[in-house]
């Protein structure tokens, strides 16, 4: 089985997008929301069918760990309010999803987080997504402001209400930031990028792996900066006293394939042990476009995984057994 840990509902129905534009045109008006669109099944499927059901059959994958699209979060826009009513809204329709194609999704959540508001405010939507709807994992964005930095670092205790429920519901957290309102920041070429790094470096400083021995964290789009920088985080770590940085952060972080072309994902196979190392590819995401240097998608990283020097062991934990690991509560949704 493939399981692609790493996909975005990038393909919803346009009057949910479009009722997202309404609901922020309100609040800066001081207006109340207009009232949610009508979504009908078949707007679902028809999404889905020529979108990313068709690449997963293209490509030979599976299954798909399917959360919210991460720049339409917009953790940054309006309040803690209309974050909460945007989030539910997002994830009800994840469910939905995943319940028309139970063999080909299961769902992961966003959050109804706000820049300078406590995270404790989302347990609710967690207890929710996870008891009501099956929901596997969570995506934590560790910027709600978008890209201005406002909020303390992940191994603050401002965000162990988060990490308590995740203990709790043995669900992971993907690290994931959302849309860029800051100029200098590029939201998929730099903020996405950052933001994985920061993240981790944040928790490696942290005493969170202490405190929450079985947590566990995904670090997306390849680790962002960090197995290219491994050495660096090595030398970091040795000098602060923490010790070695594999003791300090392999039980609890684990990193993606989002990597979109061959060499890099050497590079990740080499640095990073392969039961840290979890596929995905993001599709239908950040780039779309065909890599004239292969002839194929650049995010279509099965290829690459196929081309790379490992047993048929290895990577069949990257491909499914460590998904399985990572997500405590995938194994009992797949055989459902
Ligand atoms: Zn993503």
């Amino acid at each position: 089985m493939i399981i692609d840990c790493h996909g975005h509902y990038t393909t919803s129905p346009r009057q949910h997008e479009g009722w997202r534009n309404e609901q922020i045109e309100a609040h800066k008006a001081g207006k109340p929301p207009p009232p949610r669109p009508m979504i009908t099944d078949d707007e679902i499927r028809e999404t889905i069918v020529g979108g990313q059901l068709k690449v997963q059959r293209e490509r030979g994958t599976d299954l798909t760990i399917f959360s919210p699209r991460a720049a339409g979060m917009g953790h940054h826009l309006g309040d803690a309010t209309t974050s909460e009513a945007w989030a539910s809204a997002c994830n009800e329709l994840i469910h939905r999803v995943c319940s028309l194609f139970p063999q080909n999704f299961v769902g992961v959540a966003m959050l109804p987080q706000s820049a300078r508001v406590s995270p404790r405010n989302c347990i609710p939507e967690i207890d929710r997504c996870v008891g009501g709807y099956g929901f596997v994992g969570v995506n934590l964005n560790p910027d709600p402001s978008g890209g201005h930095w406002q909020d303390p670092p992940l191994g603050d205790r401002y965000w162990y209400p988060v990490y308590e429920k995740m203990v709790e519901h043995d669900i992971p957290a993907m690290i994931h930031v959302s849309a860029s309102c800051n100029p200098t920041h590029h939201t998929t070429g730099s903020h996405y990028l950052n933001g994985d790094t920061a993240g981790f470096n944040q928790l490696m400083n942290s005493s969170v792996f202490k405190d929450f021995p079985a947590i566990k964290f995904i670090i997306p789009h390849g680790g962002g900066a960090v197995p290219y920088h491994w050495g660096r985080y090595r030398g970091l770590a040795q000098d602060a006293k923490l010790g070695l940085l594999s003791d300090l952060v392999l039980n609890n972080i684990f990193f993606d394939t989002c990597v979109y072309h061959l060499p890099g994902q050497e590079l990740l196979a080499k640095v990073i042990p392969v039961d840290n190392i979890l596929f995905a590819s993001e599709m239908i995401g950040a780039v779309r476009g065909v890599d004239p240097e292969t002839g194929h998608h650049y995010d279509d990283t099965k290829r690459y995984i196929d081309q790379l020097p490992l047993s048929a062991a290895d990577k069949a934990k990257i491909f499914e057994g460590n998904a399985r690991r990572v997500y405590g509560r995938l194994s009992r949704v797949i055989d459902k």
